[in-house]
């Protein structure tokens, strides 16, 4: 019999999972089994998953300080690292704005918040619509916000944090800065610390073989927690939201990607796919792309591309290529301003654009962010921020959907790259 692999492994715990967390979840309803111990068994999945997800998170920061100082420092000259970066720029940009635009038009058609009861998503008592008192910080202030957290005050700090902005510019100077030393002032030493980092990669990604190989136990867990937890029920209210950001999504993910990967990468779309099955499942059922860092780096290198493009291109989207988020985060202030009955004029939707696009930017590769950086898009144009809670029920089920938008556009990106090099 032919050896299952990973990705087989993966898909078989998500099956599991949904199986029985389903049944679980019906069974509860039906009476058959004890509500209480509906609760438990889900939390439990969650547990297993979440042990999976600190596991893979435990890996992050050293694989994304190793693998940015070791893809810059490999690119022998600053123009080559130019290039590479622009490119790989250039193409998060138009694609997280065209995930955008497609979420946009998406919400104004179908208007899944028009005629919403309000009641039935604010749980009754707090139901009403909002006064537009809240002073609106506008682009600016956003702006200024990311460019701050781009310069770390304290690079270590922000590393215990977890902060991925000031990880990423302080490892990107560190590399640049090694590699000058090293051929301009010809410093011996600077050559230790390059070796010491592209060490550290190796190992690092020796250790994502090692945790990779939980993740279908890991799935397994996660699925149950969300099928046992919430089941059908939490889609009912919010079915419309739901079903608009799904399309979305999908229009992005299934159209638009793949298109760009055929066009100018020349890569079959499903044959891609194909090799990056266990990243994109991952990426699905752990709602974190920085999670998923490590295996999608593993992939899309078996995928064929250059690890001097995989190591740059891809720790490097995981936290700032976000389209999955960007449409998002379009799709529901959008959404939030149809439910209060607020019509938003073309400029503040313009203004939602382009702050949903900085929120993705900032928003890290963990489970949910994308909606706690929904506050700085909902402040953008004046709407209260408690608003997040109308869609709090749902969030999990679209983080996964938009998660796996974001991995697959990052492996495009490597893909692309890799191509016009
Ligand atoms: N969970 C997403 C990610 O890791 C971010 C988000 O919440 O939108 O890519």
């Amino acid at each position: 019999m032919k050896r299952l692999q990973l990705h087989h492994w993966i898909l078989i715990g998500m099956a599991l999972g949904a199986t029985l967390g389903l049944g679980l979840n019906w069974a509860g309803e039906q009476g058959m089994v004890d509500a209480q111990i509906v609760g438990k068994v889900a939390l439990i999945g969650k547990g297993i998953g979440d042990l999976f997800l600190r596991l893979l998170q435990m890996l992050v920061v050293p694989l994304i300080v190793s693998s940015l100082i070791t893809g810059v420092t490999s690119m022998g000259d600053l123009r080559t690292l130019g290039s590479i970066g622009g490119r790989a720029i250039a193409f998060y940009l138009t694609t997280s704005f065209a995930a955008i635009v497609t979420g946009i038009i998406i919400v104004n058609v179908i208007q899944p918040g028009a005629g919403a009861e309000l009641a039935l998503l604010e749980d009754g008592a707090t139901a009403a619509k909002p006064l537009l008192t809240e002073a609106p910080d506008g682009v600016w202030v956003v702006l200024w916000q990311q460019l701050q957290a781009l310069i770390p005050k304290n690079p270590l700090a922000a590393a215990s944090r977890g902060d991925m902005l000031p990880i990423i510019s302080f490892s990107l100077l560190l590399g640049v800065f090694i590699g000058l030393s090293e051929h301009l002032h010809e410093s011996k030493d600077a050559s230790v610390l390059r070796r010491f980092f592209s060490g550290l990669f190796d190992v690092m990604m020796q250790m994502t073989l090692f945790v990779v190989k939980f993740a279908p136990i890991g799935v397994f867990g996660f699925t149950l927690f969300a099928a046992a937890g919430k089941g059908p029920a939490a889609f009912r209210v919010l079915g419309w939201y739901v079903l608009t950001v799904l399309i979305a999504l999908a229009i992005h993910g299934l159209i638009t990607l793949p298109l760009i990967l055929r066009l100018v990468a020349g890569r079959s779309p499903i044959e891609y796919a194909r090799k990056l099955t266990s990243a994109l499942v991952t990426a699905f059922s752990t709602a974190s792309s920085n999670g998923t860092l490590p295996l999608t780096m593993q992939n899309v290198e078996e995928a064929g591309v250059k690890p001097q493009v995989t190591s740059f291109v891809l720790p490097l989207g995981a936290t700032i290529n976000m389209d999955g988020t960007a449409l998002y985060e379009a799709v529901a202030v959008l959404f939030i301003a149809q439910v209060y009955g607020i019509d938003l004029s073309m400029t503040q939707q313009i203004l939602v654009a382009v702050t949903a696009l900085l929120a993705s930017i900032g928003a890290a590769g963990i489970p949910h962010a994308g909606m706690v950086m929904m506050v700085v898009v909902l402040n953008a144009v004046g709407l209260p921020t408690t608003a997040v809670a109308l869609i709090l029920a749902v969030d999990r089920i679209l983080d996964m959907c938009r998660t796996t938008v974001n991995v697959w556009s990052d492996s495009i990106a490597a893909a692309v790259v890799d191509r016009t090099q």
